[in-house]
């Protein structure tokens, strides 16, 4: 998987990206960063690469042509066109679905906005996924790429030491991961679930399927729509809600 950045601080990508797992995949090849400073195309005595926005209004925009340059500079060097993500408040949010499909590209290049954004009708040219990581409007586009980037490398075969955890973790089968528990045994009066100290493979499995089921139940019910259950499950699901619900009714009710 190779990545191109296109932004005004390839520094922050660079630190960001060259840490930790992400940048033990480039150490080892199966990943590549070529970050692209938009300022090097902006060819006026300041390097200057916004300007005000038609029609009034608070705030700069990039100018078109820099980034133009920029996006062309990468295009040039690949054969087939590559897909160009503008992270944008306005996109479609990054889900982990999303992440897998992104994985199986050779290239990606993400454009990276700063101030108001980019002037529209080089988005128009060059954009192919207008991508959001989130309800919320941040200073740049900087942070979203690398969060895009960091869970698109885990779907990367090779990345991760051991590739199954990149399979059950949570979001797969549209399910969040089960509790997890490692030494000591008792912590605080805690102590780790007897099934996981059993060594009986099958009701480890049988256990973390059950709590997954119960984790989603009840901190993401909205996941459960797409969720993969089989008919003793979902009526577990059923259990578990009018559970919750008669508690709710008797707590009110004191
Ligand atoms: N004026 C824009 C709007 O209202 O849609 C917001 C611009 S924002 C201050 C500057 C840049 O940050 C954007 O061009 C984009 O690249 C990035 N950005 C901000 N919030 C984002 C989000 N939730 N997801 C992805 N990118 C975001």
């Amino acid at each position: 998987m190779n990545f191109h950045v296109l932004t005004l601080f390839p520094e922050m990508i660079e630190n960001g990206m060259r840490t930790s797992i992400t940048g033990r995949a480039m150490e080892k090849g199966i990943l590549t960063l070529h970050t692209v400073n938009i300022r090097d195309f902006a060819f006026n005595k300041h390097q200057k690469v916004d300007d005000y926005t038609y029609g009034g209004g608070a705030g700069m925009l990039m100018q078109a042509e820099p980034v133009y340059l920029a996006w062309a500079s990468v295009a040039e060097k690949i054969e087939k066109q590559p897909r160009v993500i503008y992270l944008t408040p306005q996109g479609r949010t990054f889900r982990q679905d999303m992440a897998r499909e992104l994985a199986q590209e050779e290239n990606l290049v993400f454009l990276c906005g700063h101030y108001e954004g980019i002037d529209e009708r080089v988005l128009e040219e060059i954009v192919t996924d207008p991508v959001s990581i989130g309800d919320y409007v941040l200073t740049g586009g900087e942070l979203p790429a690398m969060v895009m980037m960091d869970a698109i490398s885990r779907m990367v075969p090779g990345v991760l030491n051991n590739q199954e955890s990149g399979e059950t973790e949570s979001f797969s089968g549209n399910l969040l991961e089960y509790p997890q528990y490692s030494r000591p045994e008792e912590w605080h009066g805690k102590k780790v679930p007897e099934v996981l100290l059993s060594g009986h493979h099958g009701n480890v499995d049988k256990w973390r399927r059950e709590q997954s089921i119960l984790r989603t139940a009840k901190w993401r019910p909205d996941l459960l729509k797409g969720a993969e259950l089989s008919g003793k499950e979902w009526n577990y699901v059923h259990q578990l809600k009018k559970k919750w619900k008669e508690t709710q009714e008797k707590n009110e009710n004191l």
